[in-house]
């Protein structure tokens, strides 16, 4: 990756500091983290290319960034994926409590993952390798449903924390300790999922973009075009959302990077979204969706964005995707972050400067932290500390209408107080930015709190 994550959220933060006036011992004690852990595991897989047995070492990282209360567990994404290291999960544990904050969540924030392409093993040993990454976790005594509770994020999904809280559940056993199921979340529904859970970051999306819109009269377009980065688990359901729920949105461009190939098909008129989902699903790739629709036609991300241009683009891939040449370039008005981190800070000015909106990541792709929350707090019993936001009380189908309208009121609230919170807050002669007001907002939920717990007088 091109720059220092964790230097430029650290900035972010200690630039929240400054305009939100915290007090300096808040803002150091956000700047560190409870826990950076990490570890070399060693197993003997296959060889995809030769079909020979090798030995390989994988490593694998897991942070805990803080939290006010010691009564909540972290909580955080677990990723499979070639570019994890220990620094880059440090910035995605900072954003995890933002988002738990932001959205009134009882957690602080983790990350972790292991550094690995899955494309490169057979099935049998990316079984071995999640297993064995559970086991080290248990071993360290880093994981656990009050200790640190694990989610999907990139390149994992539903199997993969199947298998976490599987054998979880082995290695409790062995120590006659009955485990609930709430270890980890993001699971199958018939194995103790929340109904909502696959698709509540795409739908948040939509619920974030909604509310900008009612709040900023006139902004942002009420039938807007949107170019999409990423095809997976984020983009894939916000698309189909956008289609089939939303239906207000017209997805006209889509990029995607499978096999290590950038790939991307447009159409002025709109992709058909149904088609593009089998075909990609098919094909593990949009490469080539051109020969299923005529009107559509390949091209790459900068084509899209510099040259056709859409009212919104929604970066749900990878982090720093928006460099200051994509901010000075792109044509669009609306910037809504589906993956975390999208953004370098250099380019944040370029953007405001452009009047280009940004709804920012640690609000607009929390969706689904707050289904998460909900699959963990089934099997513990707690509760978010924003009372507004009701936990529903089963994860059984029927409860899909409650996990729907919890989210759009969580949305909804949240959202409008970030944009009251906006327009109060001057920076000297500007507006602050809604990232800085978002940041400012998750950090004034619990300040009171940090304050207490170091026993320091708030004025
Ligand atoms: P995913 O692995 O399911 O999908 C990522 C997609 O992005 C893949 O289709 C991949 O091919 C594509 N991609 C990777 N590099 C690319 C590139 N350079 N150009 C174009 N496409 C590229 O991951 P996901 O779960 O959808 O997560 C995507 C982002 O959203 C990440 O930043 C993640 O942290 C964030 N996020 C995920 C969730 C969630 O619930 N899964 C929640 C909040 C935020």
């Amino acid at each position: 990756m091109a720059t220092d994550l964790l230097k430029n959220i650290r900035t972010r933060i200690e630039k929240a500091g400054e305009i939100g006036k915290f007090p300096d011992w808040y803002i150091t004690e956000l700047l560190g983290f409870k826990r950076r852990w990490s570890t070399d595991f060693v197993l003997d897989i296959t060889d995809k290319t030769t079909g020979k047995k090798k030995t390989e070492t994988f490593k694998m990282v897991r942070v805990w960034h803080r939290k006010p209360n010691n009564r909540w567990p972290y909580g955080g994404g677990f990723r499979f994926h070639p570019d994890v290291t220990l620094s880059q999960m440090e910035s995605h544990a900072i954003e995890m409590s933002l988002k738990d904050w932001v959205m009134g969540l009882s957690h602080g924030g983790s990350k972790g993952g292991i550094a690995l392409n899955p494309d490169n093993y057979t099935d049998e040993d990316m079984l071995a390798i999640t297993n064995k990454a559970l086991e080290e976790a248990v071993e360290a005594g880093v994981i656990g449903p009050l200790i640190d509770r694990w989610a999907p994020d990139v390149g994992t999904n539903q199997i993969v924390m199947q298998r976490f809280q599987s054998r979880y559940a082995y290695e409790m056993a062995k120590a006659h300790i009955q485990e609930g199921n709430a270890t980890v979340t993001g699971k199958p529904l018939d194995d103790g999922g929340m109904p909502g859970r696959e698709e509540a970051t795409g739908l948040g999306l939509h619920y974030a973009y909604e509310t900008f819109r009612k709040e900023l009269k006139g902004k942002l377009p009420k039938t807007p075009t949107v170019i999409l980065q990423g095809f997976g688990n984020v983009g894939l359901f916000f698309a189909k959302i956008a289609q089939e729920l939303d239906k207000k949105k017209i997805i006209v461009g889509v990029a995607d990077k499978t096999g290590g190939v950038e790939s991307g098909v447009y159409c002025e008129k709109g992709l058909d979204i149904e088609k593009l989902i089998t075909y990609a699903k098919s094909n593990r790739t949009v490469q080539g969706f051109e020969s299923e629709q005529p009107t559509a036609t390949k091209a790459t991300l900068e084509e899209m964005l510099f040259e056709k241009g859409a009212d919104v683009f929604v970066p749900a891939a990878l982090e720093e995707v928006v460099t200051t040449e994509l901010a000075k370039k792109a044509k669009i008005k609306v910037l809504e972050e589906g993956a975390n981190g999208p953004t370098l800070p250099e380019a944040d000015p370029i953007l405001e400067d452009r009047g280009i909106i940004v709804i920012p990541d640690i609000y607009a792709n929390a969706g689904a932290v707050i289904v998460s929350f909900f699959e963990w707090a089934q099997d513990t019993g707690r509760h978010p500390f924003d009372t507004e936001l009701k936990v529903p009380t089963s994860n059984s189908p029927e409860v899909l209408d409650i996990v729907y309208a919890e989210l759009q009121g969580a949305f909804n609230r949240n959202g409008s107080r970030i944009i009251a919170l906006q327009k109060r807050t001057m920076d000297g002669s500007k507006n602050v930015s809604y990232r800085l007001a978002s940041y400012i907002y998750a950090m004034e939920r619990v300040l009171s709190r940090f304050a207490a717990k170091r026993d320091k007088k708030l004025n």
